[in-house]
């Protein structure tokens, strides 16, 4: 029987003879990989400046950060998504507010956003969060499985609420979507953090990088990001550099290592590759599985580009645990992004979440399936998982 992992990463031999080559060069730690990284990263996501970091965790991290987020202050994080967009809110001692997700894209609702920040500016009470309110700082929308987030709508809101808008782009390089022309996922927000954990887009390994447009904002991040040091260990190093620095804040040690941008590099140049790659497995996904009855597929409306980090199908009510065993069962690994973040016991117990705040994010978790897609998958597995898929729908009607 043929097996199907969940993911498997695209590494050649480019990424090997770059890792090697920096083992070789007697510099292992934030470098000139780093800097170069940086600055073709910043070019493909159309920002004046980026900070690579040691994962997207921290980049969010350091973005609410450096746009000011404080105790007793307030975050909107979508209903569904990973731990991290909500834990970095929680660290800086703001409490994350949960808002549901539209129920097309999966992606943050600008409707929902817009009606929870009216009710806490009247100053009603959301599940166990009681008023007085401190100030909503931030919003931070996840761009769900690589489709770009209502990102335009958003923006008007936090523009209209006097809030920054701090992008969770961790599945979206390099999705795209329409404003004036076509974007690149992540321009125009205030901060933008990325992922190259292992089986992202692109990868470093474990790595992530923050991009803004604001000087003031990349250099907070970037201080914050090795101690709080005035500058960074690699300039003092550089010819002419300096011993000497100044600690200007309690900082953390979240930097990047040159291994890993080396290896970030040689993925970022395979990036429109991997894309493609990503989009006809999508496209073969979509028209294989259109007339299964049983299933909702994922959507890709006309003003957006997919990066296709996941391809997320709905099945009906009741089935999906049975799915997921019987493809388990025949050789195909699957997973489920993710039970609402919210009805973990962290959250729900804190602070009082329940389903009944996020009817959308609450009734379609139970329906979600991500299906194995990554750029060396094959036809034939995309067959099997396909002949599988149906079988088990099929089981599971019966
Ligand atoms: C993977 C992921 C993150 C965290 O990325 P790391 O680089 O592992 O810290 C954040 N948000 C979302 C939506 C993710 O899927």
């Amino acid at each position: 029987m043929m097996h199907v992992p969940f993911f498997r990463p695209s590494i050649t031999d480019a990424e090997v003879a770059a890792v090697t080559g920096v083992l070789r060069s007697g510099w292992l730690t934030t470098g000139p990989r780093c800097r170069e990284f940086e600055t073709r990263f910043a070019e493909a996501v159309a920002a004046r400046h980026a900070v690579a970091l040691s994962s997207c965790t921290s980049a969010l991290h350091l973005a609410l950060e450096a746009l000011g987020v404080r105790g007793g202050d307030l975050v909107l994080v979508p209903a569904l998504t990973f731990a991290a967009t909500a834990e970095v809110a929680c660290h800086l001692g703001a409490v994350p507010v949960f808002v549901d997700v539209d129920a097309k894209t999966l992606c943050m609702d600008a409707a929902a956003a817009g009606r929870t920040l009216a009710v806490l500016r009247e100053g009603r009470p959301i599940a166990g969060l009681a008023p007085p309110y401190g100030a909503v700082r931030a919003i931070v929308p996840v761009h769900y499985g690589g489709l770009v987030a209502d990102v335009v709508g958003l923006r008007r809101l936090a523009a209209e609420h006097g809030v920054a808008v701090v992008e969770d782009c961790a599945h979206a390089f390099p999705a795209q979507y329409r404003d004036d022309g076509w974007r690149p996922a992540g321009a125009g927000a205030d901060v933008a953090c990325w992922s190259f954990y292992a089986n992202k887009t692109i990868t470093t390994g474990e790595g992530g990088m923050a991009t803004t447009d604001r000087p003031d904002r990349a250099d907070r991040i970037r201080c914050m990001s090795l101690h709080g040091m005035s500058q960074d260990a690699w300039r003092r190093f550089e010819r002419g550099g300096s011993w000497d620095y100044e600690i200007v804040a309690a900082g953390h040690k979240y930097n990047l290592t040159d291994l890993a941008a080396a290896l970030g590099l040689v993925q970022l140049e395979r990036a429109n590759e991997l894309w493609q790659r990503r989009r006809t497995l999508a496209a073969r996904y979509t028209e294989a599985l259109a007339g299964i009855a049983e299933i909702d597929l994922p959507v890709e409306p006309e003003d957006r580009r997919s990066a296709w980090h996941l391809y997320a199908v709905r099945v009906h009510h009741g089935a999906r645990d049975a799915v997921v065993k019987r493809l388990r069962e025949r050789g195909v690994g699957t997973s489920v992004h993710w039970r609402p973040l919210p009805l973990q016991p962290y959250y729900r117990d804190r602070w009082g979440y329940r389903p009944e705040t996020f009817p959308v994010a609450a009734r379609e978790f139970p329906r979600l399936i991500s299906l194995p897609i990554f750029p060396d998958m094959t036809e034939a597995e995309q067959d099997h998982v396909v002949r599988e898929l149906r079988s088990a729908l099929a089981t599971a009607k019966s």
